[in-house]
């Protein structure tokens, strides 16, 4: 190899130095965005570099720099983009990776970045691969949309051939496939440029020996792809050049890392190899063995699918995603899931992906000085946890899931069996025999049900096939041969309920099955997999916000709504800026459709911008306020304002029903509502106490999840394993208390996202933080070491002093998925409905009682004491009166033919005590006939016992069939005992009357 691989960077230091190059160019190095895309209900996950940029590339959104790199963390698992089940069994799959990225936001364009890339890649100084290596392509020309037509990218040519990239190097790939890129229909786009290294020949998955560029075999790779957002394209598919170009790179690092590293596959980097052997030691494989076995079961293949999931896993986790039934949480339970299964593919049936997140987190937050992904070091205990639990019932899963093909397959063999033990017994050239051997085979298969093969049913096909001069048997052969193939058949929709509810991957499926002798219905799955896709996205859609729809856009990119909300609750004299009305429900796509009017009639619906305004925009789990546009004046309501949100970042639109006509251009007096806006402070900043508290008291493991900020109550979702204990609940209450008391003023400060993350403010993942002006709420507390007992990042409202908020009360704590708890309070207001409340139904308990209220609690403890006395006599009681009735019974006991009989009625026992009064009874008789009878809530019990030694005189069970007859009733059982019931109680008494000389006949 050359003299740069023999050097071998490890993946982290060429992460380092990417960063450190472009910082050296006057770039800011921005942190990865979290893995949840902030604010963009139509992407899953992060994919790419430039996601958390896009509103700066749409100009919706401003930074203080106009240069920006960063590594950033991508998942990309399922949809178009990644077939997961290729993953681990090509050289260069992933589901998660890492894409470097420099950005220009209207800064420099081709010339540089084509520079700035020939020199990271090229220069000794920095990645310094040969330049014999390397293979440039340039936008080739093609038709962009209807009508217009681009050429070849002259201009990015010319920048290469600047920096001396030989000429025959340089390739022009026309289409829009490889070489043109789009953020959607409409919107910026333009052509890219690409860097290619050549693996060699010996990467050439198609066994090419000297293929020349740009064949795609596989020795080519694309390890950079320059993107220049040259035009702006518009709903009709007209370009127009941008006023300010920008730039969007993404260089793979894995593939980097391999090209420097000297290796053809990315899992032969550092980045997977010490996964891989950790992988084969926790499963007990030997990892030089396993790597050299590239086909069948385990092997490499395995091994590269638990390290490359294990990465997933222990980054999605740590961005807040959970395993779960739908959306993000649904795809990483696939991962994990694929990843356990690989490990039971390796002989493993223990937990053991958890004890990878440890390796995955050393390995990832390299250089200590400068660690990449700090987020890993946060809680790597908690996401060990959370890929335990999901271990240990995934192994449940798979046992039940394994258990149900398994009867699957044997019910299928046990059916084909008795088809062929039928057809054995046919024989041959017996017309009779035959014709029935076809119906009960037709029979059998209509009884198959659903999903059944049209099947020939007529009797007149058997004639025809009998009719014929050869043996029958030679002609049902195929029919039978037919049945049993599709008797062997695993239908579609139930594998696809294996691999969806149970979690059984389709391999595994289709080993099973072959094992069984079951054939599976693959194209019924795929069809089953389709409909399941396609209900997946409809909820996926429906339940995000909704897409920021053009008409929004727009205004946006000339206009802000300024928010007043922060400093009062009612103002004058705000412009109407825009009216939007509704002209399509959310559809299947899931995206409103909004037009611009010019003014909204008295009783019309609609929604409101405003230049600026009072009322607060749903966010950050807040809820809007509720309010009324009145006239300059403020006497004349001219609109119920019922809600507000953002369409798009920083643009409030006001959800409003017209009283009055309302114009764009009007101006009016807002006024939200200030005691339900109270109460919502309240208890936001009361959130914020609960959130301090829960860090102190359960651990800085605990994580917001998801708060809601209401008038009624509070509510805020966080990570946490167990149910929170009474006491800690208790403490937690204490010390919320204790700092409202404390009554410091809440401090807000708009700074640097890095300054309010060095000064320890809490920030979370699944918000939109930008750069610059982040808005920090601050809960000062003199006592507490750094000054403060609360520090968030938060766009809400906040209280002045934090005593107002008046008392916090935590009314209930509960589990709302696996490992978040929810824990609801209450502040000030509710907290004093919430008492009288409880004050009442105890004031109410008590007068019922008729004690007073402190002795409600010993008065309901002596009642159930008591209670539970009256209930231990009652049936003592019912004990002796069973009692006493045997003696009294066995001492009316008669002799019939010199058998001892005891007939009689009884009471106060139920059927057990009945059963047990004959038992003992035919032990204290030694031999002889017991007949009782019970009335019984308005119907008669009857039974008859009689010794073993008697009961081919006297059959009970028969005796009891004539007795039950006379009371209306029916009844049986064995010659020893039978029961009986009957609804004619007044028959009772006669019938048991007329037993002896009913005996006297049998004996
Ligand atoms: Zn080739
Ligand atoms: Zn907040």
């Amino acid at each position: 190899m050359t003299a740069e691989a023999s050097k071998k960077p490890s993946g982290n230091e060429i992460r380092e130095k990417f960063l450190q190059f472009f910082e050296s160019k006057g770039h800011r190095r921005v942190r990865s965005s979290s893995l949840v895309p902030h604010g963009d209900p139509t992407l899953l996950f992060t994919n790419a570099g430039m996601n958390q940029f896009k509103d700066v590339f749409l100009g919706l959104e401003k930074r203080e720099y106009t240069r920006a790199t960063t590594a950033q963390k991508c998942v990309r698992a399922g949809g178009k983009h990644n077939d997961l089940e290729n993953v681990g069994f090509t050289k260069r799959h992933h589901t998660f990776f890492e894409m470097m990225g420099n950005f220009s936001f209207g800064d420099y364009f081709k010339k540089d970045a084509i520079a700035y890339a020939w020199e990271l890649i090229t220069s000794p100084e920095w990645y310094g691969i040969a330049k014999d290596k390397l293979y440039v392509t340039v936008f080739g020309g093609a038709e962009v949309s209807a009508g217009t037509t681009l050429g070849v990218d002259e201009e990015a040519r010319k920048y290469w051939l600047e920096q001396h990239v030989a000429p025959e190097r340089v390739f022009a790939i026309p289409g829009l496939k490889d070489n043109f890129w789009a953020m959607g229909d409409t919107g910026p786009c333009g052509p890219c440029s690409e860097i290619h290294y050549d693996m060699g020949p010996e990467a050439s998955d198609e066994g090419h020996t000297d293929c020349k560029f740009p064949c795609d075999c596989g020795r080519y790779v694309e390890i950079w792809n320059l993107v220049f957002m040259q035009f702006n394209r518009d709903a009709s598919g007209k370009l127009t050049p941008l006023p300010k170009p920008c730039v969007d790179t993404g260089l793979g690092l894995e593939r980097v890392a391999a090209v420097l590293q000297g290796v053809i596959s990315n899992y032969d980097t550092d980045f997977f190899v010490p996964l891989m052997k950790r992988a084969a030691e926790l499963c007990g494989v030997d990892f030089r063995k396993e790597e050299a076995l590239e086909e069948g079961k385990g092997g490499a293949a395995s091994l590269r699918v638990i390290a490359d999931h294990a990465r997933a896993t222990t980054f999605l986790i740590t961005d807040g995603v959970l395993p779960s039934n739908d959306g993000r949480g649904y795809v990483l339970r696939k991962i994990m899931r694929r990843a356990i299964y690989h490990g039971r593919l390796l002989g493993t049936a223990k937990p053991f992906l958890h004890l990878l997140v440890p390796e995955v987190v050393r390995l990832m937050t390299q250089p200590a000085q400068r660690v990449p992904y700090p987020e890993l070091l946060e809680n790597p205990d908690q996401v060990e946890r959370v890929v335990y639990e999901e271990e240990k019932r995934f192994t449940h899963t798979l046992d039940v899931g394994l258990k149900k093909l398994d009867d699957l397959a044997s019910a299928q063999r046990r059916q084909s069996a008795r088809y062929l033990e039928f057809y054995e017994n046919l024989i041959p050239n017996d017309k009779e025999l035959a014709t029935e051997a076809f119906t009960r085979i037709s029979r059998m298969l209509r009884e198959r049900g659903a999903g059944l093969p049209p099947y020939p049913q007529n009797r007149e096909l058997v004639d025809q096939y009998l009719g014929d001069s050869e043996p029958a048997g030679n002609r049902f052969n195929p029919i039978v041969a037919e049945a049993l193939d599709h008797q062997l058949l695993l239908e579609g929709e139930a594998a696809f309920q294996l691999y969806d509810t149970y979690g059984l991957p389709r391999d595994f499926i289709d080993d099973v099955a072959r094992d069984a002798g079951v054939k599976v219905d693959w194209q019924g799955f795929e069809q089953a997999m389709q409909e399941q896709r396609t209900r997946a996205r409809a909820s996926w859609k429906g339940g995000s916000k909704e897409v920021a729809n053009p008409a929004y856009a727009k205004l946006a990119e000339t206009f802000r709504t300024e928010p007043d909300f922060y400093f009062e609750t009612s103002t004058k004299d705000c412009r109407i800026e825009a009216i939007f009305t509704v002209i399509q429900d959310a559809g299947p796509a899931g995206s409103r459709r909004y037009q611009g009017v010019e003014e909204l009639k008295a009783g019309e619906s609609g929604e409101v911008v405003l230049d600026r305004t009072v009322i607060y925009a749903e966010s950050g789990g807040q809820m809007a306020d509720t309010g009324t546009f009145y006239d300059s004046s403020e006497s004349l309501p001219l609109a119920e304002v019922t809600g507000a949100y953002y369409p798009v970042a920083g643009l409030v639109a006001h959800r409003v029903t017209a009283k009055e006509t309302l114009r764009v251009g009007d101006r009016v007096a807002v006024v939200a509502d200030a005691d339900r806006r109270a109460r919502i402070m309240r208890n936001h900043s009361g959130t914020h106490l609960v959130h301090a508290a829960l860090r102190n008291i359960l651990g800085t493991h605990v994580k917001q999840a998801g708060s809601l900020n209401a008038p009624e109550r509070l509510r805020f979702d966080f990570s946490h394993f167990a149910p929170v204990g009474q006491e800690e609940l208790r403490d937690i209450e204490q010390q919320v208390n204790e700092e409202i008391r404390v009554n410091t003023q809440i401090e807000t400060g708009v700074m640097s996202l890095e300054e309010a993350l060095n000064s320890g403010a809490l920030a979370f993942f699944g918000d939109k933080y930008p750069e610059s002006n982040v808005r920090v709420v601050t809960i000062p507390d003199p006592r507490a070491p750094r000054g403060f007992y609360s520090k968030e990042l938060c766009g809400g409202t906040h209280v002045h002093r934090i005593g107002d908020i008046g008392v916090l009360k935590i009314v209930s704590e509960e589990s709302v998925a696996a490992g978040v708890r929810r824990i609801e309070a209450v502040t000030g207001i509710g907290a004093l409905e919430h008492y009288q409340h409880q004050a009442n139904t105890l004031r109410e308990l008590a007068g019922r009682l008729n004690v007073g209220e402190d002795s409600v609690l010993a008065s309901v403890e002596k009642l159930a004491r008591t209670a539970r006395t009256l209930e231990k006599e009652l049936e003592a009681q019912k004990r002796k009166g069973a009692l006493n009735q045997l003696d009294e019974l066995f001492a009316q006991a008669k002799t019939i033919k010199g058998v001892k009989v005891v007939c009689g009625e009884v009471g106060n026992v139920d059927r057990d005590g009945l059963r047990q009064l004959v038992d003992s009874l035919r032990q204290k008789l030694g031999s002889g006939v017991v007949v009782l009878g019970m009335p019984e809530e308005g119907k008669v019990a009857l039974i008859v016992g009689v010794t073993k030694d008697l009961t081919a005189k006297v059959h009970a069970g028969k005796l009891i069939q004539v007795l039950a007859k006379r009371v209306g009733g029916s009844g049986g059982g064995r010659p020893d005992l039978a029961e009986a019931g009957g609804k004619d109680t007044w028959a009772l008494k006669t019938v048991l009357q007329d037993v002896p000389t009913l005996l006297e006949s049998l004996l």
